[in-house]
């Protein structure tokens, strides 16, 4: 069975490689501590946040000797095969606010810098809310501090998360994320990270096999080729449409494994690597988690 599992992965993804299921772990204690945490839960790959998520100073993980993330994952790893890291959650580019543009720019860019420099991969970005200013208004801007960001930066992706709509948020929408996306002269480097329980919560309904189809009809028609790089996996504590970030564990929520496997494994997906983000007993992903999701994820 394992054998046969294994060669129809390959045969969907071709040459792009092995798509990766993993999640969300603290990253407190440092670079080795985190790694060692996803081996734990079963991850083959993980997400850290690199750089505290909650101050403005840019408190950066400790490596604890390691050099970065390709020494750490030889040293520690039994199972880990790539890190990612999610922005602070304070950074909010959208905003009309000098200020707080200012910071969230020198942070984003912080941020994507450090990533860079210790080999992570990728880092997943929400835009952030432009409090009634207008989209269109303050897309210069985003598109200004992503440049930047990129500018200062070398072998790290950045990833624009779609958002469930509340406030103001940007991103709910797919024309949104390509139009950040589009105007910025990335070298291959920015692209969308796409959250499940967002997308559910900002109304797109996907619980049937012809809404899976809807949505995949306008990621082709939307977004740029090859955009989505990341799927963040998770169900959602509230109904369609309700615009909020709320994440259930897998199949305890209001889309079910079901809905949430057919979404994943469409073929325009199929390819992107999985990173759960669900609550577990309270401290994010678990072993059994990790493992449910690996059990559908083709
Ligand atoms: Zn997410």
């Amino acid at each position: 069975m394992r054998i046969q599992a294994s060669w129809e992965r390959q045969t969907v993804l071709g040459t792009t490689g092995r798509r990766l299921v993993g999640g969300h772990v603290s990253a407190a204690g440092g670079l080795g501590k985190a790694i060692a945490r996803g081996d734990d839960i079963g991850a083959e790959i993980v997400q850290i946040f690199s750089n505290s998520p909650r101050g403005w100073k840019a408190q950066r993980i400790s490596l604890a000797g390691f050099e970065g993330v390709a020494d750490a994952i030889s040293a520690v790893a039994t199972r880990v095969e790539r890190v990612v890291s999610h922005a602070s959650y304070l950074i909010n580019l959208a905003t009309p606010e000098a200020d707080l543009y200012e910071k969230s720019s020198t942070l984003l860019a912080e941020t994507m810098y450090f990533a860079g420099s210790i080999g992570i991969s990728s880092v997943v970005l929400h835009v952030g809310s432009h409090r009634g200013a207008g989209f269109m208004a303050q897309l210069p801007q985003v598109r200004g501090a992503i440049q930047a960001a990129l500018d200062v930066s070398e072998g790290v992706d950045l990833l624009i998360e779609n958002s469930a709509g509340a406030g103001d948020s940007v991103g709910s929408s797919l024309e949104e994320i390509a139009a950040v996306l589009g105007g910025v002269d990335s070298g291959g480097r920015l692209g969308m990270c796409l959250d499940t329980q967002h997308l559910f919560a900002a109304g797109f309904d996907y619980l049937s096999a012809d809404g899976v189809k809807a949505f995949a009809d306008e990621i082709y028609s939307v977004l740029p080729a090859g955009a989505l790089r990341c799927i963040h996996l998770n169900d959602s504590k509230v109904r369609l449409g309700a615009h909020v970030d709320r994440h259930e564990n897998l199949g305890e929520g209001e889309i079910g494994i079901d809905a949430l496997a057919g979404l994943v494994n469409h073929p325009l997906l199929v390819s992107t690597d999985v990173v759960l983000e669900t609550p577990g007993d309270g401290d994010g992903p678990r072993r059994i988690d990790v493992e449910l999701a690996r059990s559908f994820v083709i």
